[in-house]
């Protein structure tokens, strides 16, 4: 394994599970330092334990500029530095837009736009002084285009990518990186969740990609950790898909009786 993150300092929001904190061993296992930081402080804790002793567990809540930026204060008095900052939180509302309400909404675009701005913008705080830095977005293939019973996912994943496009040119002259990454379906809990209530398929999931299989959790993780690197030193302002070929399809699903 690479050691691409030795000495530095990584912040990874919603790693308590699933992809994040997929992310964050990643991140710990190529030498970075890593904070788990996410609304369930117990879990928090407990996986950044499991990380050993270069991790600590923090409560974060991104939609709160308070509770980011206090994280960002914990940050720098532990480790004295902030290199990398994961904005990968988020959480998923079913629902047709007619009857939708409004609490639904407002907690999605809160939590995966609102959120992605505050956590981006203290990161910048810290890393324009040190000219640089990394920040990496998780936006999704829903944020590329239309399905219906998603709308406030969507918009707020393709306000993601938008904003990746935006402040990655406010940035780029103090060598601050900001890119983000859209994945397929991954497999987590939040999916599962979906299939347990009756509105997903995993079978369909897996025809939808080119691939035919969904993604794996260190499937995104390697692309953030790419992204996160010098590896990507010249590379800012991008949506990597991480989709098995998603978002470059729009032909009839591979099945038997279609060409
Ligand atoms: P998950 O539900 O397993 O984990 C999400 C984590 O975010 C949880 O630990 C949760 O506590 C935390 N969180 C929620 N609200 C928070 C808040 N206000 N502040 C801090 N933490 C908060 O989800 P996942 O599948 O691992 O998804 C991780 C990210 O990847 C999300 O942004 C999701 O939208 C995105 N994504 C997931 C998929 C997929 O198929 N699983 C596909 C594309 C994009």
């Amino acid at each position: 394994m690479n050691r691409r993150f030795e000495g530095q300092v990584a912040v990874v929001t919603g790693a308590a599970r699933g992809i994040g904190l997929t992310i964050a061993e990643r991140l710990r296992s190529e030498g970075a330092a890593v904070v788990v930081a996410d609304l369930d402080r117990t879990q928090a804790e407990a996986a950044a334990e499991e990380l050993g002793p270069k991790a600590i567990g923090l409560a974060l809540d991104v939609r709160s500029e308070e509770s980011v930026d206090s994280c960002v204060r914990k940050v720098q008095a532990t480790f004295g530095r902030l290199d990398v900052w994961v904005n990968n939180a988020g959480l998923f509302v079913l629902g047709a837009a007619v009857s939708q309400p409004l609490a639904d909404w407002t907690l999605q675009i809160d939590v995966m736009l609102t959120g992605v701005f505050l956590g981006a913008r203290a990161a910048a705080r810290v890393m324009i002084p040190e000219h640089q830095g990394a920040i990496v977005n998780i936006s999704s293939i829903g944020g590329l285009g239309g399905w219906p019973e998603r709308g406030p996912y969507n918009a707020a994943k393709a306000g993601v990518r938008n904003l990746t496009e935006t402040l990655s040119g406010e940035w780029a002259a103090h060598n601050v990186r900001v890119n983000a990454v859209a994945p397929g379906v991954i497999r987590t809990k939040m999916t599962d969740a979906l299939v347990t209530s009756g509105v997903a398929n995993m079978d369909q999931y897996s025809l939808r990609h080119p691939m035919g299989r969904m993604g794996r959790p260190e499937e995104v993780a390697a692309a953030v950790a790419y992204l996160a690197s010098s590896d990507a030193s010249f590379v800012t302002g991008v949506t990597l898909r991480v989709d098995g070929g998603w978002a470059a399809w729009d032909g009839v699903p591979e099945a038997e009786g279609n060409v």
